[in-house]
């Protein structure tokens, strides 16, 4: 099991990114956020309800925060979509969803919440993540619980630490966790003895993490799986965006509807006042604020990622209206009827439509005629983009004689 080598120094620097965020967080600071500190685990009382703090990360590896981002506090179910992730990982995706659904669940984060064939509805709520917790390997709770930190040490970037008070607290007052993973046994979805889930379980929740650590784990999922800080790919593409999926229906337990229209982020908030949130492709963000709302959410961690998802356009269906053309000029010489359009950039599937249209229009317009594409300039090229533009060129049918100019990047390992 392989273990962070040297911790990786994070430089912070004055940004104007920095200073965005802590204006952000300032005015939800001022806001009326009314929430309670969680009290159901004694020792999760005792968190500083003031205590705020906000980090993101970005895909190049970037770092900024605000507010109390180094405060150290429990991850709590903040755990569970890393665990999930190692678990697909190492058993592979069929092999998990046979145990344990993807569904949101519409309940409480500690509901009795199982489909009719027994598997509990998603990882993200407690009957669910105690059986991911069961299957990574180990020989016993001990070995799993030190499989579970080393793997989510790797998403933090640095080897985490357990608080021990919490731990025991929780240990101590679980019960109806040991409820959950009874009934998950009595279903078969839980196929070792309980103790032996549910003691990893509390011990992965007690896990210290501060927002900047939550927001490097984001960006991990975010980026595909590699951290960017660490450069280390800790799970695979396949594996980040699945996980990604199942935290946009299900992380913000029975208000993940409303989470989507308002902030619209895959996100996984805990009861220790966290929300990990990941934009993919862009950045991880985490936020730290213990009193939480009545569904068990941070309120002002909702309240600060609702307008930093608005003001910096971060919801997930935001995408550009009037994507940026890959047509960077197009010229047809009148005395021979040939086109050279000029193409650059990233060009995807609906960039390549532009491509196809306007080549097919201008050879149609003169026939006869030869359309040069020119790929000097392309960055990356999407599968289905070097496949369309290879049938233009290649399928007669068309009517249009097409050519390619520097068409290497169609070979270039599209995605
Ligand atoms: N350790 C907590 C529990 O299982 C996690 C709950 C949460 O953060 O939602 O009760």
């Amino acid at each position: 099991m392989s273990r962070i080598a040297e911790p990786v120094s994070v430089e912070f620097t004055d940004n104007p990114v920095d200073a965005a965020m802590a204006r952000v967080l300032d005015d939800v600071r001022r806001g009326d956020h009314p929430g309670t500190v969680a009290d159901y685990i004694p020792q999760l009382a005792t968190a500083d309800p003031e205590a705020f703090g906000i980090a993101a990360v970005s895909v190049h590896g970037h770092s900024y925060g605000a507010g109390d981002y180094r405060t150290p506090f429990t991850i709590q179910s903040m755990s569970k979509p890393f665990v999930y992730a190692l678990a697909l990982q190492e058993l592979g995706v069929d092999a998990v969803c046979e145990r344990i659904g993807v569904e949101p669940s519409g309940e409480a984060f500690n509901g009795i919440s199982f489909d009719p064939s027994g598997r509990p509805e998603n990882p993200l709520i407690n009957a669910g993540a105690i059986v991911a917790t069961s299957l990574i390997g180990g020989v016993d709770g001990a070995e799993r619980f030190a499989a579970i930190r080393a793997g989510l040490s790797r998403f933090a970037g640095r080897d985490l630490e357990l608080d021990e008070a919490v731990y025991a607290s929780e240990a101590a007052t679980g019960h109806r966790n040991l409820a959950l993973a009874a009934l998950a046994r009595s279903t078969e979805a839980l196929r070792i003895p309980v103790d032996e889930a549910l003691d990893p379980y509390f011990r992965q929740c007690a896990l210290l993490v501060d927002a900047h650590d939550v927001a490097v784990m984001g960006v991990t999922l975010a980026a595909g799986g590699i951290n960017p800080i660490t450069g280390e790919r800790v799970i695979s593409a396949e594996v980040a965006r699945h996980v990604l999926s199942v935290m946009t229906g299900c992380g913000m337990y029975d208000r993940s509807g409303a989470w989507m229209v308002s902030v619209g982020i895959p996100a996984k908030s805990g009861v220790g006042g966290g929300i990990v949130a990941a934009t993919p492709g862009e950045y991880g963000i985490g936020v730290f604020s213990p009193p939480l709302d009545e569904a068990g959410n941070s309120s002002r961690g909702v309240a600060v990622l609702q307008r930093m998802s608005s003001e910096f356009g971060l919801h997930l269906l935001n995408r550009p209206i009037n994507p940026v053309s890959s047509v960077a000029s197009a010229e047809t010489d009148p005395s021979t009827g040939r086109t050279v359009l000029r193409l650059r950039g990233e060009v995807d599937f609906v960039a390549v439509e532009e491509v196809v249209h306007e080549a097919l229009r201008r050879g149609r317009a003169c026939s006869g005629s030869t359309v040069v594409l020119d790929l000097t300039d392309v960055t990356r090229i999407s599968t289905v983009a070097a496949y369309l533009l290879t049938q233009l060129a290649s399928d007669v049918g068309y009517g249009v004689r097409v050519v390619m100019q520097d068409p290497s990047s169609l070979c270039a390992a599209p995605s």
